[in-house]
């Protein structure tokens, strides 16, 4: 893990019972962050917040960050949260934990990914639809030329899984929608528009 100064492990605890492993994370008192924002250097600790990380696990042991993040005060920007090098903001795991969440999820069900680690679901979800919304958002479809509409109902008459799918290149399923065809073609254009796709009528 990326523990670097002015950060450092001040304690760490082994609860033998539950089989959790405690690591407390702090900066030395009175550094200086860097503004998140503009970038400005040297900004003074605001205030701090405690919060709890769980981490990839030590042996058996589920093993949890706790750190006490700051608000640095810029001139420019105001109060603002700083970023910490192993975790992303907002996130319940660290950078190395979400890493094997999403190597779990092209393997197993995220249910049975939740039973392995003890954790709920939800949260895993929350996790795998940060970076796959990301990856999706940078996607280029300017290349598709000819596409191929594969309908399947889900529950008869209820619900309908419709894949657009890149006929040069059959491997990529280019748009997946849970909606009938014929409403299908606006979200789909819309979808190839917002990446550099272009329609063109015969
Ligand atoms: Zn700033």
């Amino acid at each position: 893990m990326n523990v670097k100064e002015p950060w450092q492990i001040t304690s760490t605890e082994f609860d033998l019972t539950s089989e959790k492993l405690n690591i407390w994370i702090d900066f030395t008192r009175g550094s200086k962050f860097p503004c998140p924002k503009c970038g400005k250097l040297n900004c003074s600790v605001y205030d701090t917040k405690e919060k709890v990380l769980r981490h990839i696990n030590y042996f058996q042991y589920s093993t949890y960050l706790h750190c006490r993040i700051p608000r640095i005060e810029c001139e420019k920007c105001g109060v603002l949260q700083i970023k910490v090098p192993w975790a992303r903001e907002k996130s319940n795991f660290t950078l190395r934990m979400e890493a094997h969440i999403l190597e779990l999820s092209k393997r197993m069900p995220v249910l049975q990914i939740g039973k392995l680690l003890g954790e709920n679901d939800t949260k895993l979800w929350r996790v795998i639809n940060h970076y796959t919304d990301n990856a999706r958002s940078k996607e280029d479809l300017s290349d598709v030329c000819v596409v191929g509409i594969d309908e399947t109902s889900c529950k008869k008459g209820h619900e309908y899984i419709t894949l657009v799918v890149d006929i040069k290149d059959s491997k990529s399923n280019i748009c997946f929608v849970k909606e009938k065809t014929l409403r299908l073609f606006t979200s789909f254009n819309k979808d190839l528009q917002d990446h550099n796709g272009k329609q063109k009528q015969h």
